[in-house]
């Protein structure tokens, strides 16, 4: 369904838009673009992996977030605001960075493609581990929850609207661009596949993670997400909570305890240290793995869970 009803006006807009950013480009805050190509600003992971996988050889894409970098409090340096300025094509995810979306607001215009206007965004406390009087979970991002790339129908359905835009910034290969997206939802559906085979007979489903990243995958997949800290990582957790979530690792017999790739593993061990389990990497994709691609890691991800839920 990416057939527009007016490509001429579209057409137009574009070249409007073009003309724009290639005076703008004559600045050269975004380092080495090339002329051909359609130059796109991803501002973490897997955004640049969807771009690049849709675009291929016909875009240029700037990760806003370094690798290394936990993305959520990304601060931006006036090189990379040069960035936001001067891209043809901005894909961000609105209440994720706000630095982000402070820059997007005042330089984005209509180059911008926000990821979280594909599909609503599930409430960040929709099918949580809630208990009556247990609050402050929900604080940050108006309560949504950002973390839509680990479902990957959800990242399937983004990456056909990325599609139909670069399409619209570059219409020569707007077919190209739908093709490449038809066939990364193919793979991103053998991987739902292999997710939905793989956690169907767990001993468990409850998950204790580090900050709630896994909200998609928990409720696409049935898993049941328990987490120490809220949406973002930043915040320690209460010894409060700290009691609470041992508690439920004991109450859940929960053999493993998660942490994150890019945030201190120290509050994990010391739950895990108390209940008597394990630890184990989950990485919520914020930033590049250190092997492969989002495929990858969502797929070490699978294994890592199979073993820490004992499904046969
Ligand atoms: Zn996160």
């Amino acid at each position: 369904m990416t057939v527009r009803a007016t490509p001429r006006a579209l057409a137009a807009a574009t070249v409007a838009l073009l003309t724009l950013g290639g005076v703008a480009a004559c600045s050269d805050a975004g380092g080495g673009a090339d002329p051909d190509k359609v130059d796109v600003v991803a501002a973490f992971y897997p955004l640049q992996f969807l771009t690049e996988r849709i675009g291929g050889d016909r875009v240029t894409v700037d990760n806003l977030t370094k690798p290394g970098a936990e993305p959520h409090d990304l601060e931006l340096n006036p090189r990379q605001v040069g960035q936001v300025v001067d891209a043809e094509l901005i894909v961000y995810l609105t209440g994720f960075q706000p630095a982000v979306d402070e820059a997007v607001e005042q330089n984005g215009g209509d180059r911008a493609f926000d990821v979280a206007g594909v599909a609503p965004l599930r409430d960040a406390a929709a099918g949580g581990h809630e208990h009556e009087g247990e609050a402050g979970h929900e604080e940050e991002s108006g309560g949504k929850d950002p973390h839509l790339w680990l479902d990957p129908t959800r990242l399937a359905a983004v990456g056909d609207k990325l599609a139909e835009r670069l399409g619209v910034v570059d219409p020569d290969h707007a077919a190209d661009y739908t093709a490449r997206a038809g066939a990364l939802r193919a793979e991103l559906a053998t991987l739902d596949t292999e997710y939905a085979e793989g956690l169907r007979t767990c001993q468990r489903r409850e998950i204790v993670t580090s900050h709630t990243a896994f909200g998609y995958l928990a409720a696409h997949y049935e898993l049941e997400q328990i987490g120490l800290t809220g949406l973002t990582p930043e915040s320690e957790p209460s010894p409060q909570r700290l009691a609470e979530v041992a508690k439920e690792a004991r109450e859940h017999r929960a053999g493993t305890i998660f942490f994150e790739t890019l945030v201190s593993p120290k509050v994990a061990e010391t739950i895990a240290r108390e209940v008597g389990a394990r630890t184990a990497v989950l990485d919520p994709i914020e930033g590049p793995p250190a092997e492969g691609d989002y495929l990858t890691a969502m797929r070490a991800n699978l294994q890592t869970l199979r073993t820490a839920l004992d499904c046969s």
